[in-house]
Parts: structure tokens; C-alpha cells; sequence
């Protein structure tokens, strides 16, 4: 039997759109119209994209929007996948392409870090007085980054100016090397970084994604995995080494695997085996697993008594690990 082919398809373009609501619609029509899945988001300064969809439609998909001189030179990151990554396809206005909210606004067409290509970001990442800078949030960074890489503690991008602000001195005088997912938190981020002083400043141009892909660098000193913003959840990247950073959040054993706390209020990443998932029910700690909405004990349907029964267990457990 035949199996169809999808792909998933990352992208994005700075470029000024006049009527970014207009095209907002006109776009979620015709992505519909072809059966594609995914997110976009547009805005005055560009488009953001990831859509699923089978070969023929991303086709489709890429040689119409190529035909858009705003679109024209838009590079599309393309992965093969066995079926949609999304289940919805949404398009959205924002007022910005990533959310940074700056009081001094970059566009990165007129302000933005040097461009390097995979082969030289890996040429660069090992030389001396370079600093590497993670532009991701943290649970990206815990699932996998280059090797030595710096980890902002942050939860959302738009916290990572004050955090530089913070840290001044771990880049200062430094040749400093930045990196995200597909490219696009760089544009900016390296512009920002140029506009508060810092002389120095690359990005990885078409992000983690094209490095992963680029068969000279190989996705060398890249450890663990790549998160991504799909059904997906991770993908690989270091072709020749495949180092484990996860933890599972339990057992502090390797683990690659993450779930959302099953408290809805908390709903936290978190690195979990599927043994160590149905054992803490879950949930990232007691206040979370005795929360009374507990998504866990709701899907599994878990009566009173024998969630208590559970609860002694993992004290039980807990007491022999704590000795
Ligand atoms: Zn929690």
C-alpha cells in the first residue's frame, strides 16, 4: 500500500505589509483551500509560518507564494513527516512577528547581526573569546542546545532584554554568537543586541532547523534534541553524536519526553518516561497532583480512594530515594 507523503514546512520574511489584517484573512482562506494545517502569523513587518500538508499541497503552497514578490525570496525549511503536525490551521494578525515588546522597537531589515551559515557558525562556535547565546525559553535550552551555550532563565522571549541587561558582563567584549529554532527571534534579537552597544554580534542564519540540515556542520556540538513548536515536539539535529540532556523531573534519569503538568493552573513542561508519567500522575509536585481539577485523574477517571492510595505510594517512594 502506498502511504502519502507530508512534509512541514518552518518559514518567515521580515518585509512591511501594508494591510497585514487583510492579507490575514485572504491567507487563512487559501491555506485552507488547500488542505494545509499550521500556524501563521502575520504582521506589519512580515510573516511567521509552520504548515503541515502533503507534498503536493506544500508544493503548491510555496511556488504561489513565491509568485508574491514580498515572498519572493522567502526560504522554506522543509522536513518530511508522516502526517499533518497540527490539527487545526490558524492565522493570526499580531502586531509584532515575535513578541519582544520593546520600548525601542529593531527592524532587523535595517538593524541585525551578521549572517552566518551553518558551516561557519560551527567554525566560529569553537573559537576563542566567543560567546554562544541561547535567544530561546528554557524548556527549549533543557530539551537541547550547543554545547557551552549560554542559557537565559526565561519563560517567554520578550523577557530576554532585561535578562542581557542583567548579565552585561558574561558578553562584554566578546564575539557573540546567537541562535533559535528557525532564524527568527534572531533577527531581531542580534539587532537589539547591536542597537544596545554590542559590537560584535552574528546569528545562525536559517536557525537550529538549517544546521541540522547542513551537511558540513552535520549538527555537531548540538546536544539532545531540537524543541518545535508542533505535534511534533521535537526533532532531531546532531548527525553524528546523539548526547541526552533531558532529565526526567522525577527520577533525574536521562529523558527526553515531555508532558504538561497535569494541574491546568501550573501545566509546566516537564521530562517524564511513561513509567514515571503514570506513577506521579503526571503532575510536577504534590500541591499540583492534589490540585482538584487534575487533567490526570480526570482523563483516567481515578476515584478519591485510590488516588490517596497513590499518593501514600510515591511518599513511600519518596521517603526510600531521601533515605
Ligand atoms: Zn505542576
Amino acid at each position: 500500500m502506498e502511504t502519502t507523503a507530508y512534509r512541514v514546512l518552518l518559514y518567515y520574511q521580515y518585509v512591511h505589509i501594508e494591510n497585514p489584517e487583510e492579507l490575514t484573512a485572504e491567507h487563512l482562506a487559501f491555506c485552507k483551500d488547500l488542505g494545509l494545517k499550521g500556524r501563521i502569523l502575520i504582521s506589519e513587518e512580515g510573516i511567521n509560518g509552520t504548515v503541515s500538508g502533503t507534498v503536493e499541497q506544500t508544493e503548491q503552497y510555496i511556488q504561489t507564494m513565491k509568485q508574491d514578490p514580498r515572498f519572493a525570496n522567502m526560504v522554506f525549511k522543509i522536513d518530511e513527516a508522516e502526517g499533518h503536525a497540527f490539527k487545526k490551521m490558524h492565522v493570526r494578525y499580531k502586531k509584532e512577528l515575535v513578541t519582544l515588546r520593546l520600548e525601542d522597537d529593531v527592524n532587523p531589515l535595517e538593524l541585525t547581526g551578521n549572517y552566518l551559515s551553518p558551516e561557519d557558525f560551527y567554525k566560529q562556535m569553537q573559537e576563542e573569546d566567543t560567546v554562544i547565546v541561547d535567544a530561546r525559553n528554557d524548556y527549549e535550552y533543557d530539551l537541547g542546545h550547543f554545547k557551552g551555550a549560554i542559557k537565559p532563565e526565561i519563560n517567554s522571549f520578550r523577557e530576554l532584554p532585561q535578562w542581557i541587561r542583567e548579565n552585561k558582563d558574561l558578553l562584554e567584549g566578546k564575539k557573540i554568537l546567537t541562535y533559535c529554532t528557525g532564524g527568527v527571534r534572531c533577527e531581531k534579537f542580534s539587532g537589539w543586541l547591536k542597537q544596545e552597544g554590542f559590537e560584535d554580534v552574528s546569528q545562525l542564519h536559517g536557525g537550529i532547523v538549517s544546521y541540522g540540515k547542513d551537511p558540513v556542520a552535520k549538527g555537531q556540538l548540538w546536544d539532545g534534541q531540537c524543541y518545535v513548536f508542533d505535534n511534533r515536539i521535537s526533532v532531531p539535529i546532531n548527525k553524528v553524536e546523539h548526547v541526552v540532556v533531558g532529565k526526567d523531573h522525577f527520577t533525574g534519569e536521562p529523558c527526553e519526553r515531555y508532558v504538561n503538568c497535569a494541574n491546568p493552573e501550573c501545566n509546566k513542561k516537564i521530562f517524564a518516561s511513561e513509567e514515571t508519567e503514570h506513577f506521579y500522575m503526571r503532575s510536577c509536585s504534590h500541591e499540583c497532583r492534589t490540585h482538584s481539577r487534575n487533567r490526570y485523574v480526570q482523563e483516567h477517571g481515578l476515584t478519591e480512594d485510590q488516588v490517596s492510595a497513590r499518593l501514600k505510594q510515591i511518599e513511600e517512594k519518596n521517603k526510600v530515594v531521601t533515605g
